[in-house]
């Protein structure tokens, strides 16, 4: 198939909170900006039911709704949203060139990436069956529906130990589900959870089956020591085991973390090529908020017009 191109003066990848802030700035400075919503349009929120912790929603509001909002918002002002996937960049020269869907080169003058992460999953059937039925990755977002009930959490990582701790603030009790018999967690981490009373610990233990139809009722879980299986009942089921960030695409592009975060220039989101910036949960392991993500796609449209205005001037004198 024949490759198709155009030029973009700003192109943004990705349509999160961070992808669709950074087009709100882009296109108010009249910066044109293209933006490539990837494959799920309006990323991890869309997964979430109710939004509570972004501010300006005094009641909440829905995730997906909140999406078509700052969809709609940056449409307002001129940005082109479209569905389609970037599939490969070239970030060897100048201008940076991005292929979309495989098939359509974009040459453009700034890039702004806002791919985000994606949070892992056990990969169980009924996981994904009751997803945003009680089945959450995100104790922060969710965690409040639960209050003064049981919930389980899977992990035993650093953010696993933070969530259990967070949830048993507002749960009656948290059941943590470690598949070893030891955390993976820093040592006051550790101690924090242990000091928790109404944290269990269930060690070398792994889910089987999420249990429920329409909500989550429980959980199936087997001890992987004793092969005793039991089921416990919850009311929310939070998983803690890690996120991927989407950042396969720029491996050898640019300077990523060794678990693969784009590393940016402290406080900025200049990335270590000229022109491209990372906004959003791609760059972002510690905070992972919509907010958050929000503000950084505003630094990475006024990064770049920072950018694009020096070059301007640069062609101006040369
Ligand atoms: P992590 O450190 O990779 O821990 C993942 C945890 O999930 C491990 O306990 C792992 O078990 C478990 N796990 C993975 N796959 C599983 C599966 N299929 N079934 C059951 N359990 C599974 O990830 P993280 O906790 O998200 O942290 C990521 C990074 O951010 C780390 O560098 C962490 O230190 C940092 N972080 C820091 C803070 C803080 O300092 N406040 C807070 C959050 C995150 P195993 O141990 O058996 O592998």
């Amino acid at each position: 198939m024949e490759m198709t191109n155009e030029k973009a003066k700003v192109l943004i990848i990705g349509s999160g909170p961070a992808g669709y802030t950074a087009a709100i700035y882009a296109a108010r400075a009249n910066l044109k900006p293209v933006l490539y919503t990837g494959g799920e349009p309006g990323g991890q929120l869309t997964t979430t039911n109710d939004v509570e912790n972004f501010p300006g929603y005094p009641e909440g509001i829905n995730g997906p709704a909140m999406m078509m909002d700052l969809q709609k918002q940056a449409e307002r002002f001129g940005t082109e949203v479209r569905f389609g996937v970037a599939t490969s960049v070239d970030f060897s020269g100048y201008p940076h060139k991005v292929i979309v869907d495989e098939k359509h080169e974009i040459t453009a003058e700034a890039v702004i990436i806002a791919t985000g992460a994606s949070a892992k999953y056990l990969g169980l059937e009924s996981e994904k069956k009751l997803s945003g039925k009680g089945v959450s990755a995100c104790a922060v977002c969710d965690g409040f529906f639960y209050k003064d009930m049981e919930v389980a959490l899977v992990g035993g990582g650093d953010a696993a130990a933070e969530e259990a701790t967070y949830l048993a603030n507002l749960c009656l009790v948290v059941h943590m589900i470690v598949r070893r018999d030891e955390l993976r967690a820093s040592r006051i981490m550790q101690e924090r959870v242990f000091k928790t009373k109404n944290i269990t610990m269930h060690w070398n233990t792994n889910v089987l089956e999420v249990l429920g139809n329409e909500e989550v009722e429980g959980i199936k879980v087997i001890n992987n020591k004793t092969q005793n299986i039991s089921e416990i009942p919850i009311k929310g089921f939070f998983l803690a085991i890690g996120h991927n960030p989407n950042t396969e695409i720029f491996k050898g592009q640019l300077e990523l973390d060794e678990t693969g975060y784009i590393i940016v220039e402290k406080g900025t989101s200049r990335t270590n090529v000229e022109g491209v910036f990372a906004t959003g949960d791609a760059a972002d392991k510690v905070y992972r908020q919509a907010v958050t993500a929000a503000g950084t796609g505003c630094m990475g449209a006024l990064d770049a017009e920072k950018f694009l205005a020096a070059r301007e001037l640069e062609e101006v004198i040369k």
